[in-house]
């Protein structure tokens, strides 16, 4: 599911590859390394509405899980691809052992597009994707969870099915539960705040005051609402926003150079982070074209949409007034991109640290779940912010002794500590 030809696992290779040669890690180890342990392909038939039957494709990739169970998202995409998800699923393993949580990586998708199913059809299509691999996942082995186009109530639906199958409930098995029903507080809010916690620490490490940056950003779902609304929160200003528009089936960008409000667009988006046009025009946005994002004059750049965004063809819009990249979204760069913005010196928060308050808060969902003891919304994300703030920190310090890229850097941190756990159970 991606733009053009682009490949997001000939990536997630090429980078684990390069970073793997830098550490000297050996052959048996890279060629584990490299590859998901497992993956299951199925399909999933779907009883319509309108009486018919309709099969989907489905995917489940458990990269590894020698750091424990794998854990990861369930994206819902007309586009995705078994490469994607292997992809997700490898860089899944990457996130969770830059913020040492012990947890593996995983990931999942279903090819479809859920803004055309009905609520029934999509509950149909969740339940049958747990019939597919519930054998295969449960909570010591493979732990869902929500991505793009997934939400709390299709993992509700997804647990049910599974704690059917099994007889009993096992509200660790799946993540992004709504609360109350086994959810934590905070999840919600999780990967987006995770994600300002970062570039907070980034700002206060270069020297620059939040209050007097700009930024701009590419979606806004779930992960770039709430990174919004603590950005600002914290004094910054955000001046464009682009996002996806399914009926023209194209991106657009809002803009307004006084600072958009937030909280005004927050109600004026739908549940797949398609902002009303005309609610924007008439607040007083200007509507340009969707890739217009990434050629603002602005200090923070934040990729909140898909994987392959900036790429060779349009890297050298980004202004030289940006000094840092904050990615929200998974593989938002190529690396022919990333080789662009390394040489320009721009500060890069690589995607599976900067995204990775998400899963950490599904850490905790499942510590409380398992503990049946919920935790106060201000717990949760105070014990968030201290992952995400050593994480940085460690990631930071690493590239900055070295004179490493901030992605070599996270890189490295991670690969060893899966290498390590590899070897002391005795894989290679
Ligand atoms: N889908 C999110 C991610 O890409 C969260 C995964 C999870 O909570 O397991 O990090």
């Amino acid at each position: 599911m991606s733009a053009g030809d682009y490949n997001p696992y000939v990536t997630a290779q090429a980078q684990f590859d390069s970073v793997a040669e830098l550490i000297g890690l050996e052959a048996a180890s890279k060629d584990l390394l490299r590859q998901p342990l497992r993956e299951y392909h199925f399909l999933i038939p779907v009883k319509m509405d309108d009486g018919t039957s309709q099969i989907f494709k489905g995917y489940r990739v458990q990269h590894n899980d020698a750091r424990g169970p794998a854990k990861g998202g369930i994206r819902f995409h007309p586009e995705e691809t078994a490469d994607t998800v292997r992809a997700l699923s490898m860089w899944m393993t990457w996130k969770c052992a830059v913020v040492d949580i012990p947890l593996g990586g995983g990931k999942g998708g279903i090819v479809c597009d859920p803004r055309k199913l009905s609520l029934t059809e999509q509950e149909g299509l969740c339940r049958g994707w747990i019939r597919a691999v519930a054998k295969n996942i449960g909570p010591n082995i493979d732990v869902p969870a929500p991505d793009v186009m997934s939400n709390k109530q299709h993992m509700l639906w997804m647990l049910d099915e599974y704690e059917t199958i099994n007889g009993a409930r096992f509200p660790g098995a799946i993540t992004g539960k709504p609360v109350g029903m086994g959810g934590s507080l905070g999840r919600t809010e999780a990967t987006g705040y995770g994600l300002i916690y970062t570039l907070r620490e980034a700002l206060k490490a270069l020297k620059i005051n939040i209050k007097e940056t700009q930024a701009s950003m590419q979606g806004f779902g779930n992960v770039a609402q709430y990174a919004a609304k603590l950005y600002c929160e914290l004094g910054g200003t955000i001046i464009s926003i682009s996002c996806w528009d399914n009926k023209e089936k194209k991106a657009f960008t809002i803009r307004n150079l006084a600072g958009l409000d937030i909280d005004e667009l927050a109600k004026a988006v739908d549940t797949f982070g398609t902002i009303d046009r005309n609610k924007a025009k008439e607040s007083g946005c200007d509507i340009l074209a969707g890739d217009a994002w990434l050629s603002e004059d602005v200090d923070i750049l934040i990729p909140c949409a898909l994987e392959g965004q900036i790429t060779a063809a349009n890297v050298n819009q980004i202004s030289p007034k940006v000094k840092i990249i904050a990615e929200g979204a998974n593989g938002p760069t190529t690396p022919e991109a990333d080789s662009v913005i390394k040489e320009r010196g721009i500060y890069v928060i690589p995607d599976f640290l900067a995204n990775a308050g998400g899963v950490t808060c599904s850490y905790f969902e499942q510590v409380q779940s398992n503990m049946n003891y919920f935790w106060e919304k201000e717990e949760v994300l105070e014990k968030l912010d201290t992952k995400m703030t050593a994480a940085f920190h460690a990631v930071h310090n690493l590239a900055k002794e070295n004179n490493y890229y901030m992605r070599d850097a996270a890189y490295i941190i991670s690969i060893k500590r899966v290498a390590e756990a590899v070897k002391l159970r005795g894989w290679v």
